[in-house]
């Protein structure tokens, strides 16, 4: 057994039901779905070269495994596994910046929160995932939207070099002028080619950033809409924006509320890109300057289930109204023993955003500013819906009405033209194609790039969880 193996090789590292090490890693997913499954042993690598090690112990037993960050995929499967090895990546968290700080070099088992506050005093930062507690280890292979997107692209584009442990265990580098087929792939291809034990990330000059938090009636919305379509559709798109407007819905109250976090990454007090946001009647209104670590310091996020789901589309007032009303009728209805609480939101992803991977190697999502559907050319909003609830009887009903409300926006989207069919994988829900929604040239290179690191598909056939490269 795969375990035993282990346990000959790495010791104390290896843990099993019932022991504290094993417990905690059950304990860290963010989803119950994922900690209700039960690995037949957990192992904590604490270098590349043990990642290596623990893919060809158990490559050639025949076990499937799972690669855990910091346990915030939603679906049950995608970071852990029944029966199976979970390696849970979260020792490996190394930091260290370059003597010129251009390049942070990342442990793949950290979390954001942790690369921030150990860039800070430099004055440098890295785009990453909003909330500190996500992993860089998940939120990187998928994309990553960061309050930096219009100036630094996906977080993914700014990943010079990827280290790599391969089905084969080989630890290879994936760059610019090493493996740069692997290097491409890797940015949205997600854990379909091997384990990344370190990310190599670009930094950039940043100081501290304003935060503007708004709340609003949900009779506000068309308002609200409205300055949220302004700013994503300007053609001059203010590179220091990030504007996420997200939607709560209480099944018990049946009460829905805005909550707006528009972040402006300079520190200019109230800046003029929110004045149309901030002028509508709100429930409260804050602006403060603050560094990035102290407002990405967020606490842990208690473990419940979830369900995510996503598509995109491009922005416009009353197609957000549309949306709106979708997910109203579809959540409304639910009385759901125990409450479920429904979170949904809309995002920009300005073109600015989009151009930057042509500046730094491409990635696969198959996003281009040179897209268009000949509606509304070149501009997107990723739309995420997501729930969160305690009674595991309640889970079905929720799952569909999920699912449901994301078909009926998907097929809205399409009949009015304004649908696009990239799907975020960081925020898609399981049942959904995320690897086709990059387009048919991106699923041929990314097979083609399987073939050559994973002839075996090993990551595909013996890890079964996450978004998976189709035969
Ligand atoms: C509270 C919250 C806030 C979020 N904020 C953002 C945000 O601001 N921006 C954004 O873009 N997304 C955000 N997300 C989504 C987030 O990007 C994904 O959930 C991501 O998968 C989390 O990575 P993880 O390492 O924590 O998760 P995990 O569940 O541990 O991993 C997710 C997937 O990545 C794979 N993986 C993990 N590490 C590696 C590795 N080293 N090599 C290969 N594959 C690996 C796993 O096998 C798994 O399939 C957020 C999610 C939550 C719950």
């Amino acid at each position: 057994m795969a375990c035993d193996a282990l346990a000959a090789a790495f010791g104390q590292q290896v843990s099993y039901p019932g022991q504290l090490a094993y417990n905690q890693s059950q304990a860290s997913f963010t989803s119950t779905q994922e900690a209700l499954l039960s690995p037949a042993c957990v192992i904590r690598p604490t270098c590349a070269q043990d990642v290596a090690s623990i893919i060809s112990t158990i490559v050639p037993g025949g076990c499937d495994f799972a690669v855990k960050g910091h346990g915030h995929a939603a679906d049950g499967g995608f970071a852990n596994i029944d029966d199976g090895v979970t390696i849970d990546m979260t020792s490996l968290t190394m930091l260290s910046l370059s003597d010129d700080g251009a390049v942070v070099s990342i442990g793949a088992g950290s979390k954001w929160i942790d690369v921030y506050t150990y860039l800070d005093p430099y004055n440098v930062q890295v785009a990453g995932g909003r909330n500190g507690q996500v992993g860089v280890g998940g939120l990187m292979v998928g994309g990553g939207i960061s309050h930096f997107s219009a100036r630094a692209g996906w977080s993914c584009d700014n990943v010079v070099n990827f280290e790599v442990a391969l089905a084969s265990g080989e630890l290879i580098n994936a760059n610019k002028s090493q493996n740069s087929d692997l290097w491409r792939a890797l940015k949205g291809g997600g854990n379909n080619f091997g384990i990344v034990t370190r990310y190599d990330v670009a930094t950039f000059a940043q100081g501290d950033i304003s935060v503007t938090l708004t709340m609003n009636d949900v009779s506000q919305r068309s308002a609200v809409f409205d300055a949220f379509a302004n700013i994503a559709n300007a053609p001059d798109f203010d590179p220091y924006t990030a504007l996420a407007v997200e939607m709560y819905f209480n099944s018990t109250s049946k009460l829905w509320i805005i909550a707006n976090e528009a972040v402006y990454t300079q520190p200019v007090p109230n800046p003029p890109v929110y004045d149309e946001l901030v002028a509508i009647p709100s429930i409260s209104s804050s602006n403060k300057i603050t560094t990035l670590p102290a407002y990405a310091n967020s606490s842990a996020i208690p473990q419940t289930y979830w369900l995510y789901a996503s598509a995109t589309f491009a922005p416009s007032t009353s197609f957000m109204l549309e949306t709106f009303d979708i997910w109203n009728n579809t959540f409304f209805p639910i009385e759901a023993a125990g409450g479920v609480i429904w979170f949904c939101h809309f995002e920009t992803v300005p073109t600015v955003m989009t151009a930057y991977a042509d500046e730094t190697g491409g990635n696969v999502l198959g996003l281009s500013p040179k897209d268009g559907n000949g509606v509304a050319p070149r501009y997107y909003i990723v739309m995420l819906i997501s729930a969160f609830w305690t009674d595991p009887t309640q889970t079905q009903a929720i799952q569909d009405a999920g699912k449901t409300a994301l078909e009926k926006v998907r097929s809205a989207a399409k009949s009015k033209g304004v649908g696009w069919e990239f799907q975020y994988l960081n925020y898609a829900g399981g049942f959904q194609d995320v690897i086709k929604s990059y387009g048919p040239e991106n699923v041929e290179f990314l097979k083609k790039v399987s073939k050559k690191y994973d002839p075996d598909r090993v990551f595909q056939e013996r890890v079964p969880g996450g978004f998976k490269l189709p035969a």
